[in-house]
């Protein structure tokens, strides 16, 4: 098995591939729950998936621009073309507000050198540069003191594109990012959740300290250390509803239909 989402991972294997220890969880854990089965298109591609439905009642609330946690800290795709076009069709907005272009200027890089950076490169940035002068995920920037976003997803909202359009953008990761899609190694099939509070001992990463998708976790000292203004209870809603957009463009319309029906 492996972790779908994180198939383009600039470190490839070591991160995508599941190991057997947790193989065995998520299969004896799919094997014990309720599920439904449909199926989903990503990027263009029909998978069959098992979905365990019931997560999706569980609550969130993408805060983020209040949020402290640096979830763009790393580089989690090697970009796709698609989105590179767009970083260079606002090559100058990109920079305003990533200042990638002026710093790799200043490190003596032509402008010419930079575009084709950002055409052939893995993360748009020559690797030397990479979460080091360039600092977290190359795509993300501050627009001010208090909160990390993402490029490419503020000059598309600049622009007014639609959320189809900006899911379409991002990488696949960053679009589908709380849900963890697993996928059998042969593509036969993919199964669908969401981090438990506690995890559930298979998922790629450690949820637990996430506030957006752990509210009890939003409410501790420890959140509030980091956090002192919090997140707002009210804010928080069912993920089916929250992330409807992103379940109906990412993952299809067929499968929200699915899943709404499975959860009345
Ligand atoms: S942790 Fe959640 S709220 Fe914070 S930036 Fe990431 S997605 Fe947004
Ligand atoms: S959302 Fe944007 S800034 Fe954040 S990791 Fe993804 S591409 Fe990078």
């Amino acid at each position: 098995m492996k972790y779908l989402l994180f198939l383009n991972h600039p470190k490839g294997e070591k991160i995508f591939k599941m190991n057997k220890t947790k193989e065995k969880r998520a299969r004896k854990y799919f094997s014990t729950i309720k599920t439904i089965e449909t199926i989903i298109f990503i990027r263009g591609k029909e998978y069959s998936a098992t979905v365990d439905h019931e997560m999706f009642h569980k609550l969130a609330n993408f805060d983020c621009f209040n949020c402290q946690d640096n979830c763009c800290g790393g580089n989690p795709s090697i970009f796709e073309n698609h989105t590179r076009n767009f970083i260079l069709k606002n090559y100058d907005e990109y920079n305003i507000k990533t200042k990638n272009n002026d710093i790799l200027e200043e490190f003596g890089l032509t402008k010419d050198e930079i575009i084709t950076s950002i055409k052939e490169d893995e993360v748009i940035v020559p690797f030397e540069f990479a979460e080091d002068e360039i600092s977290n995920c190359s795509c993300s920037y501050k627009p001010n003191n208090s909160c990390i976003l993402c490029s490419v997803h503020s000059i598309a909202l600049e622009q007014q594109l639609s959320p189809k359009d900006i899911i379409d953008l991002k990488p696949l990761i960053c679009s589908l990012w709380p849900l963890e899609i697993l996928v059998e190694d042969d593509d036969s099939k993919v199964y669908i959740t969401l981090p438990d509070d506690f995890t559930n001992s298979f998922t790629r990463e450690d949820f637990y300290k996430i506030a957006c998708i752990n509210f009890s976790y939003s409410e501790s000292p420890i959140f509030k250390r980091i956090n002192p203004e919090g997140f707002d209870e009210k804010d928080y809603t069912p993920i089916y509803d929250t992330y409807k957009d992103t379940l109906i463009y990412g993952l299809g319309e067929q499968f929200y239909k699915d899943l709404i029906f499975s959860l009345k």
